[in-house]
């Protein structure tokens, strides 16, 4: 079969179902792919042999979107399918060929990490040292991944990881990613767009340059919302605000949830100098150490 004719036959067969939720594109929906049409290199997502479809998740973009959401939709559909990481979400096909375009990832059932948290905390399911400490093994090693391939994500936070079956977590959204040019450890931002400051390191506020380093210091508040149960960081202070106050020296103060010790870790991903920062190699084995061999509940399945 032509590769015309393999998207041709995924576009007919994926069978799609509720909306999961939407995103800066369009709604996210849920979608069915019969086992003939999953792709060699994504048939380990099917567990079960007799499983005879696998569930997805499908990014759509609305039809009157603009030429230039449709180039970035595009441009980060292709970037997400180059990554290969068991914490990173993983695009199973990418249907851009025709409208309607189509990203089919592989689903995580639970939501993102932040909503997972909040209903935790509702819920009364507090969660074990381990299971916060797996929580940021993961994330830390998908970024670990990142920087190994020389991706700068730029948009670390709770709400861009996503929750899977056994308290697996995976990180998405990679709206903001930025593969660094060959000779430079850095990306120079162009235009003001959005940006999420509450999670962004000073660097990023005054001169506008992104490294892996700076999103270890989002790493580091992602930490504090996870142990905060998903509470919004630096509650409602302005932007502006934040930067002085952190500039002067405040920090994030430590969640009770918290152990000292593993606040030392998360603290150190504040320090104003970035390379006085812990990489994510080290933040990886750190948090891993903490919950190997410990166990952790399907927290997701609780809920
Ligand atoms: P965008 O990057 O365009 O803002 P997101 O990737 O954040 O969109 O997706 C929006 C929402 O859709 C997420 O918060 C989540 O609820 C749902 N979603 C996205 N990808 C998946 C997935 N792979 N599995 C399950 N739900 C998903």
């Amino acid at each position: 079969m032509s590769a015309a004719e393999v998207t041709q036959s995924l576009r007919d067969g994926l069978v799609l179902g509720e909306t999961l939720g939407s995103g800066a594109f369009g709604v996210v929906l849920r979608g069915r792919l019969p086992r003939a049409l999953v792709p060699t290199d994504a048939q380990y997502l099917l567990h079960d042999p007799m499983q005879p479809v696998l569930e997805v998740a499908v990014k759509t973009i609305q039809a009157n979107a603009s030429e230039q959401s449709h180039n970035e939709f595009i441009e980060e559909a292709r970037m997400v399918s180059q990554f290969n990481h068991p914490n990173v979400v993983r695009a199973i096909a990418t249907l851009l060929e025709a409208e309607p375009h189509l990203c089919v990832l592989e689903l995580l059932p639970y939501g993102d990490l932040r909503d997972v948290l909040k209903k935790s905390k509702k819920s009364n399911i507090l969660w074990t040292e381990s299971e916060f400490a797996y929580t940021l093994a993961q994330v830390a090693s998908g970024l670990n991944y990142l920087e190994s391939i020389r991706f700068v994500h730029r948009d670390i936070a709770a709400r861009n990881c996503l929750v899977g079956h056994g308290l697996s977590v995976k990180i998405s959204d990679f709206g903001l990613s930025r593969l660094l040019a060959q000779d430079t450890d850095y990306y120079r931002m162009e235009h003001k767009g959005r940006l999420p400051v509450k999670w962004m390191a000073p660097e990023c506020l005054n001169y506008r340059t992104f490294t892996h380093q700076s999103d270890v210091w989002s790493f580091g508040v992602l930490a504090w919302e996870t142990f905060s149960y998903g509470a919004s960081p630096y509650g409602s202070m302005a932007g502006r605000e934040i930067l002085a106050v952190v500039e002067a020296g405040s920090r994030l103060e430590r969640p009770e949830n918290c152990p000292l010790n593993l606040f030392a870790m998360v603290q150190a991903c504040w320090e104003m100098n970035p390379q006085a920062r812990p990489r994510f190699a080290a933040l990886s084995s750190y948090f891993t150490n903490l919950s190997v061999n410990q166990p952790v509940r399907d927290i997701g399945a609780l809920l």
